[in-house]
């Protein structure tokens, strides 16, 4: 290890010892972020029942702060596209999206949502949630069981956290 890198850790820990953190604005509030999602209440079709269910005791999803459902995608900064999204939907499910607060970000809960599923060629659904929002995280299934979604949770967490490692991941680095 090279001298400088050695007093750098050297240094962290004496501050530690100190109960002294440093760190950046945005680190300190992703930090925040990724322990309090506040998903939007918005269920379409068969998945939407996982997704109720992952609120229920059984999954405990308070464990990550998940837990508050907004009826207001105002208060929401997370939407789940849990079901078959119809075009009739399509355009409601954008205002939803659009209402909700900076920064938000979509999981797509089921294979509808990710890609149509058994309905892909159906002329009255859309192929994929990602078409009509900009989804962040994919979690296939149908139907996903809640332990999927709460690992789509925790896949979110990561990305939220770490947003430059996300950006590599991405680009298959
Ligand atoms: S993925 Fe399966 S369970 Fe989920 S909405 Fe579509 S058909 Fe229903």
């Amino acid at each position: 290890m090279d001298v400088k890198k050695e007093k750098e850790l050297r240094d962290a820990e004496a501050m530690e010892q100190k109960n002294i953190l440093i760190t950046s604005v945005d680190k300190f509030l992703n930090w925040g972020r990724v322990h309090s999602f506040w998903p939007v209440s918005f269920g379409l079709a068969c998945c939407a029942i996982e997704m109720a269910s992952t609120g229920d005791p059984r999954y405990d999803i308070s464990r990550f702060g998940y837990e508050y459902f907004q009826a207001s995608p105002r208060n929401a900064d997370l939407m789940i596209v849990a079901g078959t999204l119809t075009r009739k939907m399509a355009p409601i499910a954008r205002r939803i999206y659009d209402q909700m607060a900076e920064p938000k970000w979509v999981i797509a809960m089921g294979n509808c949502a990710c890609a149509g599923g058994p309905f892909a060629d159906s002329y009255a659904v859309v192929p994929g949630a990602d078409s009509i929002v900009p989804v962040d995280v994919y979690v296939p299934g149908c139907p996903p069981r809640p332990e999927s979604l709460l690992f789509g949770m925790l896949q979110l967490k990561q990305k939220v956290q770490n947003p430059a490692k996300a950006r590599l991941i991405k680009h298959g680095k």
